[in-house]
């Protein structure tokens, strides 16, 4: 039995129409003046609550997409697994409308079979099995636009109020059905600051294994949602707690140094600095990087060793050889830094392309693990020129040589140049 809904009338709530962006009152008011339902849901409706921005507003209705598609001309259907109309306006925003769904009855799903796979996804149904159909109660509260009023299903006012994440119906089935589920409560808990509902942690206890048969192209997804919204650090710690974290990045080693780069990343990503995949990838294998590397060992066996570290990682989530490549580079620039100054072809390296980015992962390990102060700032003066150069004569008796690689693609290649034991 599905519960009543609650509606929560205009004048008894703080979400108004002038915090919606213009475009999306435009596709509620154009929906509804067609007779069909038109609330805004998900995400925009508890930021809006919240009083925090939303990084986006998502419609849900009762037409399909088709009859979505016939309405707006700047319309297309997108989706196998979960067919969407994609509404644009300009080059850059586009309005997500998705028609309620339900998941559907056992007898109803057809034996598996070519091009049936995403029938359960697609079932369509009423607001209120709709609602019960998302992860959590503060996920699905709905606003709607006939009568500005909030409509609550689930329970989703009083968790938002009490600041708890708590998974629609029983948080093992739910995890069994969608076992991503269980990092988006880790990410979302630690994005709001809110308290996991206490059945969740036994839950992901129980089901933690079952993240290991989710697409990998999804868990990519959520993981560099994690580094956006830098609760990566916090996520990915408490991912270990409850023994999520080996299923969830088979080859990431849990060490509480590991963590602590994380946050420290998280730290900068809060003031400012965009966080790319490459980076990331760096921070997360700089642990193991910094275990098993040795000041003597030569920059063809640093190259190896970082390659060893990334190689598992960026397979098994299919990351480019491009993003690999940076990390890797980011990697041997922090070993130059962390072998500290004087070695031979020392003005050569400062002068690298990739140097200014791998002193600010030298730069995060120091802050994060309080070490090397002395040397962070000696690398400091050299890489803003306030020191002579150590190097002029042997710069003299070189004779030049052209590259014949851009200096951003060599590795093993331009070894020589940056080599700190020849
Ligand atoms: P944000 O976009 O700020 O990260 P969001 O809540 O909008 O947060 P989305 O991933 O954009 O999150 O998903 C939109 C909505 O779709 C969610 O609010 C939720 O209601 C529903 N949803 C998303 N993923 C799932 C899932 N795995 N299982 C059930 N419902 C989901
Ligand atoms: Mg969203």
């Amino acid at each position: 039995m599905l519960a009543e809904s609650v509606i929560i009338p205009r004048n008894d709530h703080c979400l108004s129409r002038s915090m919606i962006d213009e475009n999306s009152l435009k596709v509620l008011y154009r929906l509804r003046k067609r007779g069909f339902k038109s609330y805004l849901v998900g995400g925009s409706v508890r930021d809006l609550l919240l009083g925090r921005q939303p990084k986006d507003f998502d419609v849900g209705t009762d037409a399909t997409p088709e009859q979505v598609r016939k309405l707006f001309r700047n319309c297309r259907l997108i989706g196998r697994r979960f067919r969407l109309a994609h509404i644009m306006f300009g080059r850059h925003e586009l309005i997500e409308v998705a028609t309620f769904r339900r998941k559907p009855d056992p007898d109803e799903i057809p034996d598996p079979g070519e091009g049936i796979s995403h029938f359960a996804e697609n079932v369509f149904g009423t607001p209120q099995e709709d609602a019960f159909r998302r992860d959590f109660t503060i996920n699905a509260l709905f606003y709607n636009i006939e009568d500005f009023s909030i409509v609550d299903y689930v329970g989703g006012l009083q968790d938002l109020h009490d600041g708890v994440i708590r998974v629609i119906g029983d948080p093992c089935e739910r995890f069994g059905e969608d076992p991503v589920r269980m990092l988006r409560a880790l990410e979302f808990a630690a994005r709001l600051g809110f308290e996991l509902d206490d059945a969740i942690p036994p839950a992901i206890e129980r089901c933690g294994e079952l993240i290991a048969a989710a697409a990998p192209a999804r868990i990519r997804e959520e993981l560099m949602e994690l580094f956006r919204h830098k609760v990566a650090g916090q996520v990915l710690q408490k991912a270990d707690r409850y023994g999520l974290l080996e299923y969830l990045i088979p080859d990431f080693t849990a060490e509480r140094d590991n963590f602590d780069l994380l946050r420290q990343l998280d730290m900068r990503t809060a003031s400012g600095v965009p966080v790319r995949e490459c980076v990331a990838l760096a921070v997360m294998y700089l642990g193991p990087f910094v275990e098993q590397s040795q000041a003597e060992m030569t920059l063809g066996d640093v190259h190896k060793l970082a390659n060893q570290l990334l190689v598992g990682h960026c397979r098994y989530f299919s990351i480019a050889n491009g993003i690999k490549h940076q990390a890797r580079e980011l990697l041997i620039g922090f070993f130059r830094f962390h072998c500290g100054r004087g070695r031979r072809g020392e003005q050569r390296f400062l002068r690298h392309p990739s140097t200014a980015e791998a002193f600010e992962l030298y730069r995060l390990w120091c802050e994060a693990l309080d070490g090397e102060r002395d040397l962070l700032e000696s690398w400091q003066r050299a890489l803003d020129g306030e020191e002579p150069s150590r190097e002029p004569a042997k710069r003299k008796r070189r004779p030049r040589r052209r590259r014949k690689k851009p200096a951003a693609e060599t590795t093993t290649d331009d070894s020589p140049s940056v080599a700190v034991d020849d």
